[in-house]
Parts: C-alpha cells; sequence; structure tokens
C-alpha cells in the first residue's frame, strides 16, 4: 500500500490545525503530485479548518458540533462543498474514510485513541504522534494492527530514528534502544530552583516548537517517560532495554546499540517535517523535508545521563509501564489534569510528579484491559488527579487567586 507510483497517497490528517497537523499539511502541499488529501479534522480551530479545507479540498472534514461547526460553516461558506462528519463516530469515519491509505494522527490526548484503533483495524497505515494510543492502550494497538495488516509508523522524532535505525535488522541483532531527550528548559536547576518555575518558564522549549501539554511533559521530562511506553510497544523491548541519553543539542534522536557494541544513530536538523514526510513516504525518501543538517557548522554535540532524582517522571513512567495493564493509561490521564492546573497556576511545578505518584499508587491495574476497562480508568483518574490538585492548592496557594 501506500506507493506514489500507483497513484497518489490519500492522505487523511486527524488534528490538522494542530502543531502536527499544521506541518503535515505543509509536508502535503510540497508534494502535490504524490499526496491527495482526503481528510481532515479539528477539536476547536473551525474557521482554521475552513481556511484548510478551501486549500486542500478534502473529500470530508470532521469536527464537534456547536461553536467549532458554526465557526467552520461561516468561514468556508460556498468555496467547499464536501461532508462534514459531527459527533462521537465522526473521528473513525474520517480516519476510516475510503481512498484514504494513510491517517496522519496528531490528535493532542486521549481522544487519539479509538481513532488509531479503528485505522488499524481498516487495514490502513497509522503514522502516529498521538503518544496517548500507544501509551494508554499499547498491547490493544499492536494485537490490532497484527489482527488486520494494518502499519504503524511512529512519527514522534525519537521513534522515527529508531524505526530508520533498525530497517533491515534481524531483531536478534539488536542489544538496547536509546531515545534522546533535550532535558527541557529546566535540565540545570536544582530542586529548590524546579519548586519556583512559572508556566512561562516551562512553556520555553529551548530546540523544538510543540504545543502547551507536550512542552510541559518535556520540562518535566514525563514526556520522556511516556516515549519509553512507546518505544517498548513499537519495538517489543522489556523496559530494562530501554534508555535515555540527555542530548541538548537535539541533533542525535534516537541510537541502537547492537550485541557486538557497535551504536547506529539517526541525525537531523530538529524539524518535525523529516519525521511526518517519512511516516508518508516510507519504504521511500523523498527530497529533502528539512535543510541539510551540516555538523561541521553546529556546536559540540554533549550527551549525559539524566537526572531521575530530580525528574522523577522517568521513573514513575517505568514504574507504571511494569505495572502494566491500566497503570500507564491513569498516569497519562492524571498527567493531563495536573498540567492543566500548573498551567493556570494552581499548583507548583513538583506538584505534577508528586501528583502522579498519587494517583498511581492508589491505582489497582487491571491486566489486558479492553478499550473500555482502559477508557474506564482514564475516567477514575481525573477526579483523582483533581482531588490532588485540590489538596496541593490549598497547602501552596501561591498562584491560586
Ligand atoms: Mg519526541
Amino acid at each position: 500500500m501506500a506507493k506514489a507510483r500507483r497513484g497518489r497517497i490519500g492522505l487523511v490528517v486527524l488534528g490538522s490545525t494542530g502543531t502536527i497537523g499544521r506541518l503535515t499539511l505543509e509536508v502535503a502541499k510540497r508534494h502535490p503530485e504524490r499526496i491527495r488529501v482526503v481528510g481532515l479534522s479539528a477539536h476547536r480551530q473551525g474557521s482554521r479548518l475552513a481556511r484548510q479545507a478551501t486549500e486542500h479540498h478534502p473529500e470530508v472534514v470532521a469536527l464537534p458540533d456547536g461553536e467549532p461547526l458554526r465557526g467552520f460553516r461561516s468561514a468556508v461558506g460556498a468555496r467547499w462543498g464536501g461532508e462534514i462528519l459531527t459527533g462521537p463516530d465522526a473521528l473513525t469515519r474520517a480516519a476510516t474514510w475510503p481512498g484514504a491509505a494513510v491517517v496522519v494522527n496528531g490528535i493532542v490526548g486521549a481522544a487519539g485513541l479509538s481513532p488509531s484503533l479503528a485505522t488499524l483495524a481498516a487495514g490502513r497505515r497509522l503514522a502516529l504522534a498521538n503518544k496517548e494510543s500507544l501509551v494508554m492502550a499499547g498491547e490493544l494497538l499492536i494485537a490490532t494492527r497484527d489482527a488486520h495488516g494494518g502499519e504503524l509508523i511512529p512519527v514522534d522524532s525519537e521513534h522515527s530514528a529508531i524505526h530508520q535505525c533498525l530497517a533491515g535488522r534481524a531483531p536478534g541483532e539488536l542489544e538496547r534502544i536509546i531515545l534522546t531527550a533535550s532535558g527541557g528548559p529546566f535540565r540545570t536547576l536544582d530542586a529548590e530552583a524546579l519548586s519556583k518555575v512559572t508556566p512561562e518558564e516551562a512553556l520555553a522549549h529551548p530546540t523544538w516548537n510543540m504545543g502547551p501539554r507536550i512542552t510541559v511533559d518535556s520540562a518535566t521530562m514525563l514526556n520522556k517517560g511516556m516515549e519509553l511506553i512507546e518505544a517498548h510497544w513499537l519495538f517489543g523491548l522489556p523496559m530494562e532495554r530501554l534508555a535515555v541519553w540527555i542530548h541538548p543539542e537535539s541533533i542525535v534522536h534516537g541510537l541502537i546499540e547492537m550485541r557486538d557494541g557497535s551504536l547506529l544513530a539517526q541525525l537531523s536538523c530538529p524539524d518535525m517535517r523529516l519525521p511526518i514526510q517519512l511516516a508518508i513516504s516510507h519504504p521511500e525518501r523523498w527530497e529533502p523535508a528539512v535543510p541539510r543538517c551540516d555538523l561541521t557548522s553546529l556546536d559540540p554535540l554533549t550527551f549525559h545521563a539524566p537526572d531521575v532524582e530530580r525528574f522523577p517522571c522517568l521513573s514513575l513512567a517505568r514504574q507504571a509501564a511494569r505495572a502494566g495493564g491500566t497503570a500507564p493509561a491513569v498516569l497519562n490521564a492524571a498527567d493531563e489534569v495536573l498540567v492543566a492546573a500548573f498551567l493556570a497556576g494552581r499548583i507548583s511545578f513538583p506538584d505534577i510528579p508528586m501528583g502522579l505518584t498519587d494517583v498511581l499508587s492508589d491505582h489497582t491495574p487491571t491486566a489486558d484491559p479492553t478499550l473500555e476497562e482502559i477508557l474506564a480508568a482514564d475516567a477514575t483518574a481525573r477526579p483523582a488527579a483533581e482531588q490532588y490538585v485540590r489538596r496541593a492548592g490549598s497547602r501552596h496557594p501561591r498562584r491560586s487567586g
């Protein structure tokens, strides 16, 4: 499937008005002879979706009823006449639209899970940027892929790097996988300074330009912890064979260590258009998605081990992965609530890992969960995290006004 030679690739972009979605449409625009945009979806930005629809002419768009739909209709007017999907199954119907060969899932949060499953159940290629899909339901996602002949290609830069390094290698040759991490904006701060950081400081990421939740997750390093869980499912290795190296320059995105000690790495300038394009073009490589990366003109590349005492989220993610079942879904849901509370000035930065520890320790995971059990665990973790926020907020009333 998805061969450019046999006509254009039908592309659905879920979360098309977000960071990944907009970059995906840039890639599509650069390859009009190879890519045909079939479907788009948005959650809030109806008028931006309207601009995208008039530019890319998809057959279908999906968006929530109410304000987003009204904004879309009034902005699009008569300049686009495709099908509009709303309601609970809008995203899964868009993902499985006839003629869609590749679905880029750039939705933020747990809402991305159902369309991921639907894409793989329909035997399509899922170009996955929605971390929550693998974190919440890795086992279910892999089983769905294997049962229906779909393809799962990672868009996350680290996993794209590993996917590239592993191409054509026998699993027995592999010793371990190393994901790199920029370390976020606070990697040099001590515990005292970390307790005083503000949302504005957390949102200023040194190398990547991303949405607010993932940027805060990069600052706590839970993002890297979630990426360890993703790597576990994508590449089938136990947590002990997955490592993290801090690499502030974000040029080396991932490495694999072979049995004989050889290290293979993937390097490129930090720009998500490369992993997005590759997830669509794979196994082909198209003309440069990003400026070429001249290592001789860059600062020296540095690497060091992460400090799990200052950044306990890495260990928390490993803990949740080892507990298995519904535990990673609980970690993810609690984090969504805690990050929102931090951004609203209701809790301090160290409250994020403390709240995660609190919610996780109260959860008894269900093994081999169904989708319903995963969503139920997600739904109970949110009020539990909210309870922690209220307790912590009354302890530190610093910004709660
Ligand atoms: Mg990443």
